[in-house]
């Protein structure tokens, strides 16, 4: 009988589905292709990539190198398939995609100890360890059930997510503390715009590029009008976002000692505050205009955005207030959320905590105690991110270098400051794994 039921065979539940199995621990898994696919799933096969057959940045001092070579050792069946199936593409790690899917589901499906069922699950089983990785679009009786069993207004069926920016390429010359009315602590940082700057931002801002909604994605948004972009409410008129999100009442700029025209507030992100959020700034605008026109906002001439605003469809838990450190369900533990349906957001990402979430089932079938990866290593970071109570108005976030805690001394230059986050997330994860006994993984064929 199987000791883990495992819900969709993506990403996340083969990653989860392949290291339970190869921890000696048998496994049911549960997919609905070939007998039903969601709108973006084509073939037939599992670990499907659904849009881009781009792993992203291969080298170790980007997030995404990084996340990758933490998969590595961890002994990810994504990296073997995406190692197997390489296609050119320069500094990223690019994959023949039907190729990169069939090496997974061979894998999956030769392994004595996954049984594989096919069809549509409604509900969470209601014995035994679940994990459950039905992704991005989720929907229908399952999506129903976990709603029920969470609270409707804890999973969420699309992001609208502002940007982020890092605390320490703000420049705090131009900006000043506060909250509006000098209410509670200086939790915000504002940042003010003259007539003159107001103006120009607005004029950009409406005409910059946005990312096209997928047909699906169309339908979708025309039910949710409430996430209303920034650059669509800009739109409606030259003062409409000066009366809402940038409105300037009960703010006074200490170095003029008058009202700006035009505030826009960063909130604090994160338990550690080294990431502020652009309130009211969910954006659908592409990633190269945001960068261009929210920089012309004084103070983040030289951010860096840690994360983009995106507006996708998007199911995925409020799971700070849901999950604990291991992605669990508080309320019962015997349940993991795996995958993109956790928060994380991109196609390692949901793989990676795939494994995590393997190795922590068989840590738990087998009484053991569970991994909790250190905050400095690109995974336990994102982990901690999704489960952090502090983060209010919860979105998904992928690897990035600014979810990392902060280097001891500062480093100016990014490319040596990445390279030595990195350096100290590659000697963390090895010390972590020797410590809990875990065969670290080195050979990029490496199995189990
Ligand atoms: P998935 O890979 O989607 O796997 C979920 C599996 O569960 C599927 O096989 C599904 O058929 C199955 N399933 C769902 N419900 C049930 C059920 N009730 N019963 C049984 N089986 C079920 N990320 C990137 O990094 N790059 C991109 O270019 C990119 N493009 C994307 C484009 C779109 C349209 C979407 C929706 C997402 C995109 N993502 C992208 C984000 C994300 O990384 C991927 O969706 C990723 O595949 C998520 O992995 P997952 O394991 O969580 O879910």
């Amino acid at each position: 009988m199987a000791q883990v039921h495992i819900i969709g065979a993506g990403l996340g539940g083969c990653e989860a589905a392949y290291r339970l199995a190869c921890e000696g621990v048998s496994v049911t898994l549960y997919e609905m292709k070939p007998l039903a696919h969601s709108p973006a799933h084509k073939l037939d096969t599992f670990a499907e990539l659904v849009c881009s057959n781009s792993l992203k940045a291969e080298r170790l001092n980007s997030a995404a190198g990084l996340l990758k070579h933490e998969m590595r050792t961890l002994g990810s069946v994504t990296m073997q398939a995406a190692d197997a199936n390489r296609v050119e593409a320069g500094g990223a790690l690019a994959v023949d995609r039907e190729g990169f899917s069939q090496f997974i589901t061979d894998k999956i499906k030769s392994n004595p100890n996954i049984e594989i069922k096919y069809g549509e699950v409604k509900e969470l089983p209601a014995e035994g360890v679940v994990i459950v990785a039905t992704g991005p679009l989720t929907q229908g009786a399952l999506a129903e059930d976990i709603r029920n069993r969470c609270g409707r207004e804890y999973l969420s069926f699309h992001d609208a997510a502002a940007p982020i920016v890092s605390l320490d390429s703000i420049n705090l010359d131009k900006v000043f503390y506060a909250a509006r009315y000098g209410r509670g602590e200086d939790d915000y940082i504002n940042c003010p715009f003259d007539k003159e700057g107001y103006e120009r931002f607005w004029q950009e801002l409406v005409n910059a590029e946005s990312v096209p909604l997928k047909e699906f994605e169309k339908e979708h948004f025309r039910v949710y009008e409430g996430c209303m972009p920034i650059e669509v409410m800009a739109k409606r008129g030259a003062d409409t976002i000066r009366f809402g999100p940038l409105k300037p009442v009960g703010l006074r700029d200490p170095k003029t000692g008058h009202r700006p025209w035009a505030v826009v507030q960063l909130r604090r992100e994160n338990a550690s505050g080294t990431l502020y959020n652009l309130v009211g700034f969910q954006t659908n605008l592409k990633f190269a205009e945001q960068k261009r026109v929210f920089s012309m906002i004084p103070g983040l001439e030289n951010a860096e955005f840690v994360r983009y605003g995106v507006m996708h469809r998007n199911t995925f838990l409020d799971s700070p207030r849901l999950l604990d450190r291991f992605c669990r369900l508080k309320s019962d533990p015997r349940i993991f959320f795996a995958g993109q349906i956790t928060g994380v957001e991109g196609y390692i990402e949901s793989a990676a905590s795939g494994i995590l979430a393997g190795y922590n089932a068989a840590r738990l079938i087998k009484q053991q105690e569970l991994l909790s990866l250190p905050a400095d290593t690109m995974l336990g970071a994102l982990t901690a991110y999704v489960s952090d109570e502090q983060v209010k108005d919860f979105q998904p976030m992928g690897s990035n270098m600014g979810i990392l805690p902060p280097l001891e001394t500062r480093v100016k230059g990014k490319e040596e400051r990445y390279t030595l986050l990195a350096e100290r997330a590659v000697a963390s994860l090895e010390a972590y794994l020797s410590k809990m006994s875990i065969q670290i993984k080195r050979r990029k064929h490496d199995e189990g």
